[in-house]
């Protein structure tokens, strides 16, 4: 071979290599980067965090085990199910008895109680009688309602007023009966207290969704921002029924009557409670969804703007700028009436 031969093979060569240097770098920039999945179970429902590919130093297992004991604590402190939570300790006390309350609890609490004070009662953390009694609670499910002199029995137990709050000293006086149930709302305070922990990690791309329960950090990792499916509120049904661009970091939350209720006669019992009749609410509302900056607040006003109703709920909603979705089901018709707040969301549904 000349030299000049080489020459000519060598830049065929370099030209080669660089082509595909290109190549490469293109790919890296049409192909997003790949979101990685984290999944367990916690609450009776599951747990999932989706995070860019190489978001954090940390690894995947040593993350999975933080997040795993974050919800835990939730759990230790929050669960109606368990023994040895806080929440029981304070639901088995007797009359007079104080309870420590340890920080995150507080912060829950507090913001039960504001919401009880807002919408006069109809969301009341107290409302575990009633709960336990129409077979929400972890006595297990009932297939008929229950007779009325046990409703009001149940009803004289609740009320949120009864209850003595110190949340500078941290701590709450059991007055004699009364039950504290904040399954509507820790939820929602997990999935918030885990995206901490996320930002701790300083991921910032990535999305914690506990039970259809979510918040977003960020945009996703290519940039696009994150979609959040709303389901057909029909049993058994994972169909989904409207689609939300989130315009920026949010978080979505879900009540819904259409997937833990029984039935009995013509009528459906669910598991929200108007606590001033003591009975499931029974207008036509299926689902509400409802969009806040906190997960906390999210499922907290789902589960009260559920009680409030389609109409009751509508008007309160919107007085108060709240982003939210009712989806009502009349003779099998299903209607969906958005707030202005999220009416300006769902114009994004492609
Ligand atoms: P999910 O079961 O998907 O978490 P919610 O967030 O709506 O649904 O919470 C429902 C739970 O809220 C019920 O199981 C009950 O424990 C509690 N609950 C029911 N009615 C009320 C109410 N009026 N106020 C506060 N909490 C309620
Ligand atoms: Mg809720």
């Amino acid at each position: 071979m000349t030299s000049v031969e080489h020459l000519r093979r060598a830049r065929l060569l370099i030209g080669a290599a660089l082509c595909l240097c290109l190549l490469t770098l293109l790919a890296a920039c049409s192909r997003p980067p790949q979101l990685q999945t984290l999944e367990g179970r916690t609450m009776g429902t599951y747990w999932q965090v989706r995070l860019a590919a190489g978001a954090t130093g940390t690894p995947l297992p040593v993350l999975r085990a933080e997040i795993e004991a974050v919800l835990e604590a939730v759990n230790a402190e929050m669960s109606t199910y368990r023994e040895d939570s806080v929440i029981t300790r304070f639901n088995r006390a007797e009359a007079g008895e104080a309870v420590d309350l340890p920080e995150g609890f507080v912060r829950v609490l507090a913001a039960a109680l504001a919401l009880a004070d807002q919408t006069e009662g109809a969301y009341d953390p107290t409302v575990g009688p009633l709960v336990n009694l129409w077979g929400f609670g972890p006595d297990g499910l009932r297939e008929v309602p229950p007779e009325p002199e046990a409703i009001e029995q149940a009803r004289a137990r609740v009320g949120w007023q009864r209850l003595t709050f110190e949340p500078a000293q941290r701590y709450i006086v059991q007055p004699g009966g009364l039950y504290l149930d904040l399954s509507s709302i820790a939820k929602g305070d997990a999935v918030d207290r885990v995206l901490e922990l996320l930002q701790h990690h300083r991921i910032d791309s990535a999305m914690v969704d506990i039970g259809g329960d979510l918040r977003t950090l960020g945009q996703r990792p290519d940039g696009s921002p994150w979609r959040i499916g709303i389901e057909r509120p029909v049993p058994g049904s994972r169909e989904v029924q409207s689609v939300l661009l989130l315009p920026r970091p949010l978080a979505v939350a879900t009540s819904g009557s259409y997937r833990n209720f029984f039935e009995h006669g013509a009528r459906a019992f669910s598991h929200t409670i108007d606590p001033r009749s003591g009975v499931p609410v029974q207008h036509a509302l299926v689902s509400v969804t409802v969009l806040a900056d906190t997960c906390l607040e999210a499922d907290a006003w789902a589960t009260a703007l559920g009680v409030l109703g389609p109409e009751k709920g509508f008007d309160f909603a919107r007085q108060r700028g709240l982003a939210v979705l009712f989806i009502t089901a009349d003779a099998d018709q299903v209607r969906e009436i958005a707030t202005p707040a999220m009416q300006s969301l769902l114009g994004a549904i492609p």
